[in-house]
């Protein structure tokens, strides 16, 4: 599987990531990428950068060895309505917004408000991709939220670094296993992400690939194995975002 594209990445900017935008896209061009997302952790998350940081990513030069670079956000949801520590202002300015769910920035609640605040965040117009549904941190109901990605056309992730780097690697690979099932089933459109926290990670998807394989998630449902597919699809995110009514859209997300 030829891998094209990661739009998931951090900078020495995220406060626990130790590699700088350039040593990050010199990877991404020796591993044969065509476009880099940069997508350093939202405020709430301690050592984020500060909002000017995200204000003044314009700065960032389009290409870097060949490599085409989106400047982003993996924001957090910080509350059981799904909100995200970005103002409105931020969001509407940036190329990549990414959508996760983290112990430090928020708890989490019981089993059904955690799919909640994950599928809410999901209804937001300006969320592109929800990253690492698999995570242990936070239990979820995986078949819903892979029901939900389906029907709404939002992406879920399938994070390399959850199965290769993270602690509770066991617990993470029985979910990410758990929930990969569940999006081939509904066909799900699918990203895999490195979350690559130091440059030799990035565009690593050794891990995720073996997983959506076994997964039996089909080559045409995994985004970044097209340049063009995930520019297509951010495209029509774009368009979408003037749209979407999320209220119209809730009743339609209870499986039968
Ligand atoms: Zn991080
Ligand atoms: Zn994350």
């Amino acid at each position: 599987m030829e891998m094209l594209v990661d739009l998931h990445t951090h900078t020495l900017a995220s406060g626990h990531a130790y590699s700088t935008v350039t040593e990050n896209a010199l990877a991404a061009s020796r591993r044969g990428l065509r476009l880099m997302g940069m997508t350093d952790h939202g405020p709430s998350m301690p050592g984020a950068p500060h909002l000017f940081h995200f204000e003044n990513l314009t700065i960032i030069p389009d290409q870097l060895f060949g490599v085409k670079i989106m400047p982003g956000v993996e924001a957090n949801i910080i509350n059981p309505e799904g909100e995200l520590d970005m103002p409105l202002k931020y969001l509407e300015t940036l190329s990549l917004i990414l959508v996760g769910l983290h112990p430090i920035c928020y708890p989490g609640g019981t089993c059904e408000e955690n799919t909640q605040a994950y599928i809410k965040a999901m209804l937001n117009p300006y969320t592109d991709i929800m990253v690492h549904p698999g995570r242990p941190d936070f239990e979820m109901d995986l078949e819903k939220i892979a029901y939900a990605s389906a029907l709404l056309n939002v992406p879920l992730e399938v994070n390399n670094s959850s199965l290769s780097t993270i602690q509770e690697k066991a617990a993470a690979r029985k979910n990410c296993k758990s929930i990969a099932r569940y999006m081939a089933k509904y066909r799900s459109p699918v990203i895999l992400g490195s979350d690559a926290h130091y440059c030799d990670r990035v565009g690593e998807f050794s891990e995720a690939i073996e997983l959506v394989q076994e997964a039996g998630i089909a080559g045409q449902d995994i985004l970044n194995t097209s340049l063009e597919r995930v520019l297509d699809y951010l495209a029509a995110r774009r368009i979408r975002r003037k749209d979407i009514k999320p209220s119209m859209l809730m009743h339609r997300l209870s499986i039968a």
